[in-house]
């Protein structure tokens, strides 16, 4: 409580907040980054939300998600950062990095296990099932009126972080809180229905893709899918398509960790290819007998026991090899 209470000084006394969270987003870091921004804009602060992707096509229903910026030339200098569902602070990406830096105060909102514990302030929480719980704690204690608005945005990172309340993180306050952000104005049926309702054509042929590419280990313990821009660009998808796709492998019989491989474009700045090689996000996803967290910051990465992801620099067989050998220990 007593960092929470100094988090809230310090956002009391600041003019101007940022909010930003990791890059590729989900909904939990859209989620919390709407909500924690929204409230402060209804205590009359200056807020500005930052993330550095483009929003997924499945999130852009959310209220006032057209206020996130992705570049902060011009709207600098803040006398805050709150980084939100980042375990470590170049999770925002690159783009935010030196603007954050030069902020005299970092607070570090977060419920990954692997969170190294940066900037000056944190309120982490492994045991939340999402960033967005801990959001609806700290503005649940400033007494700060949830609309339906701060509702939708607390309930859609809940409910999708928690794989619609059936992961392992599923616990008691996500019903609680849940049935509260119904209360306060959340529906259910719209959020499900842009969450997992309409995907567009390329995504379906994607998921296709996606599943022709399943390879399993020798021991039957290890799924990979394996997602190329080749891909992308056959069925006019981005990245941001990916989200969910992993599932199908990880529900393969006797699959103890899934794997998916996906390639960024070869687009500007921190995409560019080094040294001739390709830039690859490696998701991992485990059924609970393994920690794929630990894997992920082998590669220096992070996450969760059951789900964790990492990015490098390589190329394909490389990697698709060194995931293979996984399987061996499982
Ligand atoms: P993903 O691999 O994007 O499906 O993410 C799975 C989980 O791992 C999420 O909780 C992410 O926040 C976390 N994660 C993914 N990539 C990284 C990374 N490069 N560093 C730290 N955590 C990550
Ligand atoms: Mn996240
Ligand atoms: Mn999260």
């Amino acid at each position: 409580m007593k960092q929470m209470d100094q988090i809230i000084t310090q956002l009391t006394a600041s003019d101007h907040v940022l909010f930003a969270s990791h890059t590729d987003p989900d909904g939990d870091a859209i989620g919390s980054l709407l909500a924690a921004g929204l409230s402060m804009k209804a205590m009359k602060k200056r807020t500005t939300l930052y993330n550095e992707s483009a929003i997924p096509a499945v999130y852009r229903f959310l209220p006032e998600v057209e206020a996130i910026v992705s570049h902060l030339d011009g709207a600098a200098p803040f006398d805050t950062a709150v980084v939100l569902d980042c375990s470590d602070l170049e999770r925002v990406g690159a783009g935010a990095l030196p603007f954050i830096r030069e902020t005299p105060v970092i607070i570090n909102i977060d419920h990954h296990p692997t969170n190294t514990g940066f900037g000056d302030f944190q309120l982490i929480d492994s045991d939340a099932c999402a960033t967005a719980e801990i959001i609806y704690r700290l503005i649940s204690r400033m007494e700060i009126v949830i609309d339906a608005d701060i509702a939708t945005a607390i309930y859609t990172g809940i409910f999708t972080d928690t794989g619609s309340f059936r992961f392992a993180n599923t616990n008691q306050a996500a019903f609680s809180i849940c049935n509260g952000m119904v209360a306060c104005g959340a529906d259910p049926y719209n959020v499900a229905k842009h969450v997992y309702g309409t995907y567009s054509l390329g995504r379906i042929k994607l998921l296709n893709r996606a599943l022709d590419s399943i390879e399993i280990s020798d021991n039957g313990r290890l799924s990979l899918m394996t997602l190329t821009r080749e891909m992308f660009d056959a069925t006019g998808t981005h990245p941001e398509d990916v989200d969910g796709l992993i599932n199908y492998a990880r529900r393969i019989r006797d699959i103890k960790v899934a794997v998916l491989i996906h390639e960024y474009p070869n687009g500007s700045g921190d995409e560019k290819r080094k040294n001739g090689q390709r830039r690859f996000h490696v998701s991992l996803r485990s059924d609970g007998a393994v920690d794929v967290s630990r894997i992920a910051a082998l590669f220096g990465g992070g996450g969760h026991r059951n789900a964790a992801g990492f990015t490098v620099h390589t190329d394909i067989t490389d990697i698709k090899n060194g995931m293979m050998e996984l399987a061996n220990g499982l």
